[in-house]
């Protein structure tokens, strides 16, 4: 998203990403490989604001599913804002599959723990282990906060999870523009096919996100929550800085708002095609 933009080599990243993941190769990476050739095809997983890159003469694949809305998860149906704060809904950009909604729940979630090496590690690194458990529990918090609105589960390893957050420093972006900015965090998708044991094929988002570990616990509390707000489905960004979403990082950063789940709850009212039986 704006502010934490596509690289140059976007595709390059989620290649290493995925390479992390290949020690494990079971039936869900037969799943990753199609979506590796619908994303060649479409350029899918880049945000809206790359597509202009698309070749215009690339194909579409066959039979995809019409636009549909899902049923709204119970949470945000029973979501009332008695303020009426309004949203920020028309900021939202949809994909060319729709909106990024998520249709099976509890949406699963991977927070990458303290490696081995450094739990095992003497007291020497004692600073590292302290460091890596408090970003961890940072963002652990900002998905309990998001999980009053959308359930969600933490899952232990990368492969059950729709979201998948690293602790890892986003690349420098701007090299090109010869004006170099760090990042605290990176949010990609990509769209892939799942083939269910039992019932039809269905499209389906994944996400990966990148999350510098060298930030205030409150900041990385902040960053994640954002992120995590575009993973959900809302993808794109407040003008106001009292909204989770705000484009920019704040001095003091704003909890989730009313206007935030007002915005979720537009979206997930919203047609898209992923979710919905392929054929
Ligand atoms: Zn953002």
């Amino acid at each position: 998203m704006k502010g934490d933009r596509p690289l140059s080599s976007p595709f390059n990243r989620h290649l290493q990403l995925r390479w992390r993941f290949l020690p494990q190769v079971g039936p869900f990476w037969s799943g990753m490989a199609i979506a590796l050739l619908l994303s060649i095809f479409l350029h899918f997983q880049f945000p809206i604001s790359t597509l202009a890159q698309v070749n215009p003469q690339t194909p579409s694949p066959p039979s995809l599913p019409s636009p549909q809305v899902h049923p709204l998860p119970s949470t945000l149906a029973q979501w009332q804002d008695i303020g009426n704060q309004g949203d920020y809904f028309s900021e939202i950009s949809p994909t060319e599959l729709g909106y990024l909604v998520w249709s099976r729940f509890p949406v699963k979630i991977y927070v990458e723990p303290p490696s081995e090496e450094l739990v095992e590690s003497n007291s020497e690194s004692g600073t590292a282990l302290h460091r890596s458990l408090a970003w961890f529990e940072a963002v652990t918090q900002s998905l309990q906060e998001w999980n009053a609105y959308l359930p969600l589960e933490q899952v232990d390893s990368p492969e059950a999870a729709d979201i998948s957050i690293w602790r890892s420093t986003p690349p420098l972006q701007g090299w090109r523009e010869g004006n170099l900015r760090a990042r605290s965090a990176e949010t990609r998708y990509q769209i892939y096919r799942v083939n269910p044991a039992s019932g039809p094929a269905y499209l389906t988002q994944r996400f990966n996100i990148l999350l510098r570990p060298s930030q205030t616990e409150e900041y990385i509390r902040a960053a994640a929550r954002h992120e995590l707000g575009h993973a959900l489905g809302i993808w794109g960004h407040s003008l106001s800085e009292t909204d989770a979403l705000y484009f920019s990082q704040v001095r003091n950063p704003p909890p989730i708002s009313p206007r935030d789940v007002n915005t979720l709850k537009r979206i997930y009212q919203q047609p898209t095609q992923l979710g919905w039986p392929l054929d």
